[in-house]
């Protein structure tokens, strides 16, 4: 019985009130049931026994007609009716009254009506019984006589025992099976949550990867479409026709992108990349573009931009274009007549952080009061009357409010309906550069949109475009066409092995998702190919991948740089342009057409890597620039304030200055931690990475202030090269070779590791500066050392500066035998290239020791330098190093 009135009750076929109605109307039957029995048991009389087995027959048609008819407040109350109204008080009468099991039935009745009804039913009933058995009470204590006595002790004990225990195991089974009902309830919410959510990741990624499918396709027709507008003197339904294609796909475009962005949030994959930028520039960038379209539909196109704007924040840009151009796309898309305004502005919370606001407003059709609660909520659209014959998908506020969202900041609206809207954001920045007032603000430029500009020519330079989509090639080759570069073809990662095993090409464009070998591993393989004609040369991955940090992505993967499909033209041409060498440019449209027009597409054309390191290293010039290496300068301290080493002091000048003036405070310093993020900030507006090789981190400060600058951008990476002067140097050189010849960063760094061991770096210190030694060596040494005119020879072992030995004697004869014993083992020595810093050495010095070098050592070059201020105040006059790789 119990396990079919379980099945009932949670069986999922039926409503949870169906379910619910079973339950009471069973515990009913089986509460008059046991009523009956106890009536049987305790001699309760004919009538009570025959009242109730008319009632068990009436429950069980009532449950059946209920269960029929589905009128289960009907049936319900009809049970209330006759057990609680009818049965239970004439069974008081009849079966003992107080001194029966009657007041716990009664209890039995008043958890009925909790179970069975809700709402004001619940009350009525609730109320209707309370006062029944009231009365029942009350008539029962005025007419003893109307209460039919049950036998003293044994019949009143036992109908009292068999009332508790019916009616707590009846409640408690009621509660049991309510607790299941509910248990189940909430496993069965569970696993639907469960089921939701799996189908909403499948949708996730079925909407990336069709975005991702989608976009190959529109880059054909996108391309192609371009190629047929390049042409002269088109029909002009033609002309309009192309115009209408252009138009129609941007916007499919848009519309896809809407789609992976809102995927990306849901799935919780949209990452915020902050990196230094520009802030007029990225103005400039919205502005030239919104200007254009409020003028096409005769629009006011106001920019008010505030005071004291951080010219450099570090921030994703990317992103918060994409929330300004929103939200001005918007006002013009619902604007009739009127005028848009831009405001940018905001203000410092702190010394390195910009609350950046804007603000966009418009005279449009404005917002009912009603719809703003919901106008961020993705895929609405309010206003369906004045919006239905405007384009649109609901996505693009949600998205712009969960980017600001993501980014700490936050959006608002305030809008009058048919006055117009204004929209305001606000996004916390880190100010990247200290001063606040060379802000720029951005120009409004040229009106028009520019029509292709064809950049350069190259007819001599050749270039390899891979991709297994046949349309991709074509339309990439197409789009090359004005170059003239010649260009070649291949399918796979396989064909274009065979072709750079063939044949040179200046440039390689190269798809990243392929059967079989995929662009990475193709790349991989052209650097190590063996024969390879291409081993060095620049390949840019050319991928229907956008938005998020695929650029890094790609960078980090070895690529000279990264283009996104569609491709825009301008942006290929001028990649291209940059990788190939300058001798094939025959005509350079670009250098011309530089100084005017708009800013529209942003600078892709950066470099991939710059190394940089500090002017310490003592190289030449001819080898920064072979190398393409910047320096940061380090600075000497004296009394009369600081100065830049090599520009604004050199070795001669400090020297003359410290014979003048005994400014024993001189010292050598590295530039502060804003000097350097200024630095790096520069090197990034040429370059997406940057290596900086800084001198050993025992040795110096720089290196702790560089990687301190480091953190603000992301894409600076510091390593510390163990070394000091020329032996730093060959440290960055190495590191501009490997970077050079494409090798990964992550195996550029353990290789700069292992070559910092490999080179000895050895120095002769004749007279140790007071002002530098004072802090590396104990005094009591540096007693010993002047007491007994002893000349210490420096070296660096594992990053630091240590003594190896100490040379006595004449001037002269320490120089010659230090050039011996540095030299004394020829086979150890690399003899492709030797550095000699000499600090403050006469002439007639320097000649003597680059003889003694020719005894022991042919170098097949010899790098003669002058120690930088820094290097003479840390080593003292007629000083000299030899520096050199040695071999394992
Ligand atoms: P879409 O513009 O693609 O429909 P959005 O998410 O950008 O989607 O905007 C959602 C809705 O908010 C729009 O459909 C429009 O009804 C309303 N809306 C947004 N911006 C404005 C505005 N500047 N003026 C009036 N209504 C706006």
């Amino acid at each position: 019985m119990l396990k079919f009135i379980r099945e009932l009750t949670l069986s999922r076929k039926r409503s949870l009130e169906e379910r619910r109605f079973i339950l009471a109307g069973c515990v009913t039957i089986v509460s008059i049931f046991a009523a009956l029995l106890s009536g049987l048991t305790t001699n309760q009389g004919l009538i009570f026994c025959l009242g109730m087995g008319a009632a068990i027959i009436f429950m069980g048609l009532l449950i059946i007609f209920t269960l029929r008819t589905k009128r289960f407040v009907l049936g319900s109350s009809l049970i209330i009716i006759v057990a609680n109204l009818l049965i239970l008080p004439v069974g008081y009468f009849f079966g003992g009254g107080l001194h029966s099991g009657a007041p716990l039935w009664f209890v039995m009745g008043i958890v009925f009506v909790f179970v069975l009804f809700k709402g004001a039913l619940f009350h009525i009933y609730l109320l209707l019984c309370l006062v029944v058995f009231f009365l029942t009470y009350y008539l029962g204590e005025m007419h003893p006589e109307w209460v039919t006595p049950l036998q003293e002790g044994n019949d009143m004990h036992l109908d009292s025992y068999i009332a508790m225990a019916c009616v707590s195991i009846l409640c408690g089974t009621l509660f049991k099976f309510q607790s299941m009902l509910l248990l189940h309830e909430i496993q069965r919410a569970e696993k639907q949550t469960k089921e939701i959510e799996k189908l909403n990741s499948v949708q996730n990624n079925f909407f990336s990867s069709m975005s991702h499918e989608i976009r190959t396709p529109i880059s054909t027709i996108i391309g192609l479409n371009e190629m047929t507008m390049r042409e002269k003197q088109l029909p002009a339904e033609v002309l309009e026709n192309t115009l209408n294609i252009q138009n129609a796909s941007k916007m499919l475009l848009s519309l896809i992108n809407d789609f992976l962005d809102m995927s990306k949030i849901q799935s919780g994959k949209m990452e915020i990349v902050p990196a230094k930028y520009e802030t007029s520039r990225m103005l400039s960038e919205i502005t030239n573009f919104h200007w254009n379209k409020a003028s096409e539909k005769d629009l006011g196109f106001e920019i008010e931009v505030g005071e004291n704007i951080p010219p450099m924040l570090f921030g994703d840009e990317t992103r918060i274009k994409q929330i300004i151009i929103n939200l001005l796309s918007n006002a013009i898309k619902y604007t009739k007549e009127g005028s848009v305004t831009l405001r940018f502005g905001g203000e410092k919370i702190s010394p390195d952080s910009f609350l950046m606001r804007v603000e966009v407003q418009d005279t449009g059709i404005g917002i009912r009061k009603e719809s703003l609660p919901y106008l961020f909520d993705a895929f609405r659209r309010v206003e369906a009357n004045e919006t239905k014959n405007i384009e649109g998908t609901g996505l693009g506020l949600s998205i712009a409010k969960q980017l600001t969202e993501a980014m700490g900041g936050n959006i608002s609206v305030n809008s009058i309906f048919t006055k117009g809207s204004t929209f305001r954001v606000e996004i916390p920045q880190k100010i990247a550069q200290g001063e606040i007032t060379t802000f720029r603000k951005p120009g409004l430029l040229d009106r028009q949109q520019p029509d292709y500009q064809q950049s350069f020519e190259a007819p001599t330079a050749t270039v390899l475009i891979v991709d297994d989509n046949e349309m991709n090639r074509i339309v990439c080759r197409k789009l090359l066409r004005a170059t003239k570069v010649q260009v070649d073809l291949a399918e796979s990662g396989k064909v274009c092995l065979e072709n750079t095993h063939e044949k040179h090409y200046d440039a390689i464009f190269m798809d990243h998702e392929m059967p079989e070998m995929d662009g990475i591993e193709t790349l991989h393989s052209i650097r190590q190919q063996p024969g390879g004609l291409c081993r060095e040369t620049p390949v840019i991955a050319l991928t229907a991948n956008a938005g998020g940090n695929w650029d890094q992505f790609y960078l980090e993967q070895g690529f000279s740089a990264y283009l996104s499909k569609p491709i825009q033209s301008s942006k290929l041409e001028s990649l291209l342009l940059e990788c190939l060498p300058e001798d094939l440019v025959e005509v350079n449209y670009t250098d011309a057409d530089k100084t005017d027009g708009p800013t529209i597409y942003e600078k892709v054309s950066k470099r991939a890597y710059i190394v940089t390191t500090d002017t310490i290293t003592d190289l030449p010039e001819h080898l920064l620039r072979e190398n393409e290496i910047l320096t940061m300068p380090y600075y000497i301290k004296t009394r009369q304030g600081r100065f830049q080493d090599t520009t604004e002091i050199d070795a001669n000048n400090l020297y003359q200055y410290l014979l003048n003036t005994s400014d024993n405070s001189a010292h050598s310093t590295p530039a502060s931690v804003e000097e350097y993020e200024h630095f790096f900030g520069e090197a990034l507006s040429e370059s997406r990475f940057v290596l900086h090789i800084s001198s050993s981190r025992s040795m110096s400060k720089s290196f702790e202030y560089a990687t301190q600058a480091a953190e603000s951008f992301g894409n600076v990476h510091v390593v510390d090269s163990g070394q000091i002067t020329a032996a730093q140097g060959m440290v960055a050189i190495r590191a501009a070779e490997l970077l050079r010849s494409g090798v990964r960063l992550e195996e550029v760094l353990p290789e700069l590791d292992r070559y910092q061991k490999q080179i000895s770096l050895q120095f002769l210190v004749p007279a140790l500066p007071e002002s530098n030694t004072k802090h590396r060596l104990p005094y009591l040494l540096r007693v010993a050392i002047k007491a007994f005119n002893l000349e210490p020879v420096f070296i660096t072992r594992k990053g630091k500066l240590t003594i190896r030995r100490f040379l006595l004697g004449y001037i002269r004869s320490t120089q010659d035998q230090f050039v011996r014993s540095v030299l004394s083992n020829p086979r150890r020595i690399n003899t492709k290239r030797l550095f000699v810093i000499f600090n403050c050495c006469p002439m007639e010095v320097r000649d003597h020791v680059l003889n003694e070098i020719e005894k022991y050592v042919h170098f097949d070059e010899v790098i003669v330098n002058l120690g930088s201020a820094s290097s003479f105040i840390n080593c003292g006059p007629n000083s000299f190093g030899l520096i050199f790789e040695t071999i394992e």
